[in-house]
């Protein structure tokens, strides 16, 4: 298999704990095992996506964030960095992008990989705000020194990204071969005992998906992304 990119560094910027996993965990994997320096923000800790009463919102974030330290573990993820700000309450304003733009100039990333926000009827507001947000950080907020000039005075420059990889695509361009690594994605979505635990309905589904993609490119397993080249 022909290495996935030329880049190096990758920043996953996502809105809960799982949802790199469900939309990237095999290509995280790949590129891994490729050398290539993986990181995770994570923007809320999951804290409300339950149906349970009898549990403060407090506990499910601690348990979700131990989750998701487990689930990049097995993945190889370098490190998680965890935002806390407040789950399905996300929008698309400048403090939100802020954090976002502060990441990046800090990791430098040369590959920032997404929600796709663009996708029509997708439901999830955090994934829109979470999507949208991390383009505009992206381009052109991190990229030029006059926003967020406070950051200058810290330190942190300004930075350009290459491209943006974003999953749930739906007019997807890049479709990543995941058949060596669709094991690691499964364990690492099944190191989320609170959502996915040893469901093997969710594994099931996920077989089923990941065939679905690689049959549009006659591969076993794909994840799929629609690739945006940066003006740099
Ligand atoms: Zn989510």
């Amino acid at each position: 298999m022909s290495e996935l990119t030329p880049y190096h560094r990758v920043m996953v910027v996502v809105a809960h704990p799982d949802d790199m996993e469900f939309g990237a965990g095999g290509t995280v994997a790949r590129l891994v095992q490729e050398g290539k320096e993986v990181v995770l923000v994570q923007c809320t800790s999951g804290e409300k996506g339950t149906d349970r009463r009898d549990v403060a919102p407090e506990c499910i974030a601690q348990q979700r964030e131990a989750e998701e330290r487990e689930a990049c573990k097995r993945l190889g993820v370098r490190e998680v960095v965890f935002l806390r700000l407040p789950d399905g309450e996300l929008v698309p304003d400048l403090a939100f992008r802020e954090r976002i733009v502060r990441q990046i100039r800090l990791f430098r990333p040369d590959i920032v990989i997404t929600h796709d926000p663009f996708r029509p009827y997708a439901l999830h507001p955090d994934h829109r705000a979470v999507g949208i947000t991390t383009i505009d950080a992206v381009y052109p907020t991190a990229r030029d020194p006059l926003y967020f000039p406070q950051h200058l005075a810290e330190g942190l420059e300004p930075h350009k990204v290459a491209e943006l990889w974003l999953f749930g695509a739906q007019y997807p361009d890049l479709y990543v071969d995941i058949a060596t690594t669709i094991e690691l994605k499964l364990s690492a979505l099944a190191a989320h005992r609170s959502q996915v635990g040893d469901s093997q309905d969710v594994a099931q589904r996920v077989r089923e998906r990941a065939a679905e993609l690689g049959a549009e490119r006659g591969l076993r397993y794909a994840e799929a992304f629609k690739v945006i080249s940066v003006r740099r």
